[in-house]
């Protein structure tokens, strides 16, 4: 509940703006929302308020910077099988990590959005991986997983390298 803080009013009306932001060569649509008291007719912009702009901004980049959003952060989870704690024992950084990244408090890194990508096209990888944490025994069957990637993003192709020396000439006679 909004109050405004000057009258102690609760009768506050929510007002949204649409402001554009820049963000490497990008315009961001964003979202700013305020309030406005209607007994003393102070504006304001409440502390809730800002954090939600500061989310959708946050989101918004990550879409610019091709990681995963927020809300594909959670599918991503959810189709690998995992609850918050146990993807925190799968990949690291910490307890509340998946919780922040998933209510957009946080931005994951690279190497983590990577590594999300990398267990849901790899059952075989990503099966090693939680036997290693104890979440399954060897017998389990993991499924490949797909989801919607932000549209930026373009998938490195990995090639073979072909000029690596075979085993036999690297015994060097
Ligand atoms: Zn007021």
């Amino acid at each position: 509940m909004n109050t405004c803080k000057k009258c102690q009013s609760k009768d506050v009306k929510t007002l949204t703006t649409n402001e554009m932001v820049k963000y490497k060569g990008h315009d961001i649509p964003f979202l700013i929302e305020y309030s406005i008291c209607n007994n003393c007719q102070r504006e304001f912009v409440s502390k809730q308020q800002i954090q939600r702009g500061d989310c959708h901004l946050r989101d918004a980049k990550k879409v610019i910077d091709g990681l995963l959003t927020s809300e594909q952060i959670k599918q991503a989870r959810k189709l690998l099988g995992l609850t918050q704690e146990q993807a925190a024992l799968v990949f690291g950084g910490g307890k509340r990590a998946f919780s922040k990244y998933e209510r957009a408090e946080v931005s994951q890194s690279v190497a983590m959005d990577t590594l999300i990508r990398v267990y849901l096209d790899n059952p075989k990888i990503f099966k090693r991986r939680l036997a290693e944490v104890g979440l399954i025994n060897s017998f389990t069957q993991v499924a490949k997983q797909k989801i919607a990637y932000p549209k930026q993003h373009k998938p490195v192709k990995l090639r073979l390298i072909k000029s690596l020396p075979s085993m036999q000439e690297l015994k060097y006679g």
